[in-house]
C-alpha cells in the first residue's frame, strides 16, 4: 500500500499489502501458467502431504468429452463444480482440471482468513462504482462469510474453523480520522453498522487490541480456517456426485468456437460446450483478453510463533488489521487450533518483494519464494513497535518461523471478473479475486454455476460491478503484457 492510498481513504479488506495502484505491480508485465516445479509449500500444503486427494485422478486417461470442463481446483473451481453437481438439473459429466496438486494456487497458500469487509472499503468502492454498488459489495461480503460458515457447520467440515472478532486497529490519529470519516459516510449512505463495535477511547483501544499506542478499534465477526481442508471436503462431496478430478494436468490452450470448444492438455484433449476458467491470477495465459485486467502479483505469508507472554491463556484471541499511515499488517491469530500467527503480506516490505520479482522479467509467475527476509523483517518490526512481545522476562521469545509465497490475482479495478467471457459463448470465468477470495467465492462460485445453467445476472444477486464485460476488459487491456518466456 502507498501512503497516498491511505491519506484519503483506507484500503478495502483484501487490498492490503500493495494496494491496487502499486506501480511496482505494473512492472511485472507478464502472465503465464503455474510454475510446474520448485514451487514452495504453504503451511496448509505442508500439513496434508499424505492426503490422496493431492494428486487424485478419477480416471487414468482423460475423457474425450464432457458437458462441463472447469480449469483450476482452488475454492472457485471446486465450489463451482459442487454447485453444478448439486443443482436440480446437474450436468451429466463435469471434469475439473488442475495444473499441479489439488488446490495448490492462492487458496492453498493464503492466510486462511475470511474477513468480510463491513465498512472499511466503502470510500474506495464508492469512488469507483458509486454508493449503491459500494453498499452491495459490502453486503455481499457479509452474505459470503455467512455462507462459508454455514457450509462448514452443516457439513461438519474438519478445517479448524474459528469464528470470532476481527479487529481493525488504527495506530495513529491520522488513520483514525480517516477511519471515522469512512465509517460515518458508510452509515449515512445506509450501510448496516449494527454488527460493528467501535472504540475510540485510546486507553480502551490499547486494552482491547493489546497494541501499544492504538488509537481506535473497529471489531466485527470474521473467521479463519484451513483453506485446503475446506476445498478437499468440497471435492470429496463432488467426487461422490460423479466429478472427474484430474490433477497435474495443465491446460495449454482452449480452441474452437461458440459452444464447441476443445480444451488442450499434454495428456490429451477434451471436447465440451462449456469451459469454466477458475484460474484466478493465471487467467491471462488462456484468456489473452484479460491481460492487464487481472495481474498476477506475488504475495507472502509469514508464520510466527508468539513468545510465552502471548501464549496459553494470554494468546491472541482475535484476527487483526493493524493500520499505520504508511502500511498495514494483517494477522490471522488462529485462536482455535494452535495459536500460531499468520501475517499476510506485511505491507511496508511487500513492495521490496515486488521489486525483487520485477527485476527478473523472464521468470514464470513464481511461487517458489520462501523466507524472503525483508518481509519477515517487517513482521519483526511490528513485534517491537506494536505488540509488547520481543523481550519477555520469562519463557520463549518470538520465533519468525517460515514464510511462503503465493500469487494473487490482482483485479485492475478492485473487484472480480465473473460471467460469460465476452465473444466466446460457452466460456465462463470467475477470476481476479485480489487478496480477498475467501470473502467473495462462497457467493461468486454458486452464482457462476447458476449463470452457466441459464440464470440472468439479476437473478444471481451479485453486485453489477463484478460482471465481466467487453468494455471493462477493454478498459484495462494491456497489449504489453505477454506470456512469460518459459510458457
Ligand atoms: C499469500 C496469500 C495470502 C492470501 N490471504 C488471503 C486471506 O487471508 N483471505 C482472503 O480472503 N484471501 C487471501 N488471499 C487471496 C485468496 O487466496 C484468493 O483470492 C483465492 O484463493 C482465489 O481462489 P481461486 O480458486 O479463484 O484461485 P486459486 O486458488 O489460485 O485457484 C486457481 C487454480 O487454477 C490452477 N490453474 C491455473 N492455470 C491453470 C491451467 N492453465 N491449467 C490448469 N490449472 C490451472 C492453479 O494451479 C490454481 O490451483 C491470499 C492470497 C495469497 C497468495
Amino acid at each position: 500500500m502507498h501512503v497516498k492510498d491511505i491519506q484519503g481513504s483506507l484500503p478495502p479488506v483484501g487490498d492490503e499489502g500493495t494496494g491496487s495502484s502499486s506501480e511496482l505491480e505494473k512492472q511485472i508485465p507478464r502472465t503465464g501458467r503455474p510454475l510446474e516445479e520448485g514451487m514452495c509449500l504453504s503451511l496448509w500444503l505442508q500439513t496434508v502431504r499424505n492426503n490422496p486427494l493431492l494428486n487424485h485422478r478419477t480416471t487414468e486417461a482423460l475423457p474425450k468429452s464432457a458437458d462441463v470442463v472447469i480449469i483450476g481446483s482452488g475454492a472457485t473451481g471446486s465450489l463451482t463444480a459442487l454447485s453444478l453437481l448439486q443443482s436440480p438439473n446437474p450436468p451429466k459429466s463435469v471434469v475439473l482440471l488442475e495444473a499441479r496438486e489439488l488446490c495448490s494456487g492462492a487458496t492453498g497458500r493464503n492466510a486462511g482468513h475470511c474477513k468480510p469487509d463491513q465498512w472499511r472499503g466503502f470510500t474506495k468502492y464508492e469512488t469507483a462504482f458509486g454508493a449503491e454498488q459500494a453498499l452491495k459489495i459490502l453486503a455481499n461480503e457479509q452474505k459470503t462469510w455467512e455462507g462459508l460458515v454455514d457450509y462448514v457447520r452443516k457439513n461438519k467440515v474438519d478445517c479448524d474453523l474459528w469464528v470470532g472478532k476481527t479487529l481493525d486497529v488504527l495506530m495513529t490519529d491520522e488513520v483514525a480520522e480517516v477511519a471515522a470519516k469512512t465509517f460515518s459516510d458508510y452509515k449515512a449512505a445506509g450501510g448496516d453498522v449494527s454488527k460493528i463495535e467501535v472504540t475510540t477511547d485510546h486507553c480502551k483501544a490499547e486494552k482491547i487490541s493489546r497494541l501499544k499506542g492504538a488509537k481506535a478499534v473497529y471489531a466485527w465477526d470474521a473467521s479463519s480456517l484451513h483453506p485446503w481442508k475446506l476445498v478437499a471436503h468440497i471435492n470429496k462431496q463432488s467426487l461422490d456426485l460423479g466429478l472427474n478430478l484430474q490433477t497435474w494436468t495443465p491446460v495449454t490452450n482452449v480452441s474452437g468456437s461458440a459452444n464447441d470448444w476443445t480444451v488442450h492438455t499434454g495428456r490429451g484433449d477434451i471436447s465440451t460446450p462449456v469451459v469454466i476458467h477458475a484460474t484466478n491470477a493465471y487467467a491471462g495465459a488462456l484468456l489473452p483478453e484479460t491481460r492487464g485486467a487481472i495481474r498476477p502479483c506475488p504475495h507472502m505469508c509469514d508464520r510466527v510463533l508468539p513468545p510465552s507472554t502471548f501464549a496459553g491463556s494470554k494468546s491472541l484471541k482475535n484476527s487483526y488489521a493493524i493500520i499505520y499511515p504508511n502500511g498495514m499488517y494483517t494477522i490471522n491469530a488462529r485462536p482455535t487450533s494452535d495459536g500460531i500467527l499468520l501475517f499476510g503480506g506485511a505491507a511496508p516490505n511487500q513492495s521490496k518483494l515486488l521489486e525483487y520479482v520485477a527485476k527478473d522479467q523472464r521468470r514464470r509467475i513464481d511461487d517458489s519464494l520462501t523466507n524472503f527476509e525483508p518481509v519477515t523483517e517487517a513482521v519483526r518490526k511490528l513485534g517491537t513497535e506494536g505488540f509488547d512481545w520481543d523481550e519477555p522476562k520469562q519463557g520463549s521469545k518470538v520465533l519468525y518461523d517460515y514464510a511462503w509465497s503465493g500469487i494473487i490475482g490482482r483485479s485492475a479495478d478492485q473487484v472480480p471478473f465473473i460471467g460469460g467471457v465476452p465473444g466466446k459463448q460457452g466460456q465462463w470465468m470467475c477470476c481476479g479475486h485480489n487478496g480477498h477470495g475467501m470473502a467473495r467465492i462462497f457467493t461468486a462460485a454458486p452464482a457462476l454455476a447458476k449463470l452457466v445453467q441459464g440464470a440472468t445476472w439479476a437473478e444471481v444477486g451479485l453486485p453489477d460491478c463484478f460482471e465481466v464485460t467487453q468494455k471493462r476488459l477493454q478498459k484495462h487491456l494491456d497489449p504489453g503484457w505477454n506470456l512469460s518466456e518459459d510458457n
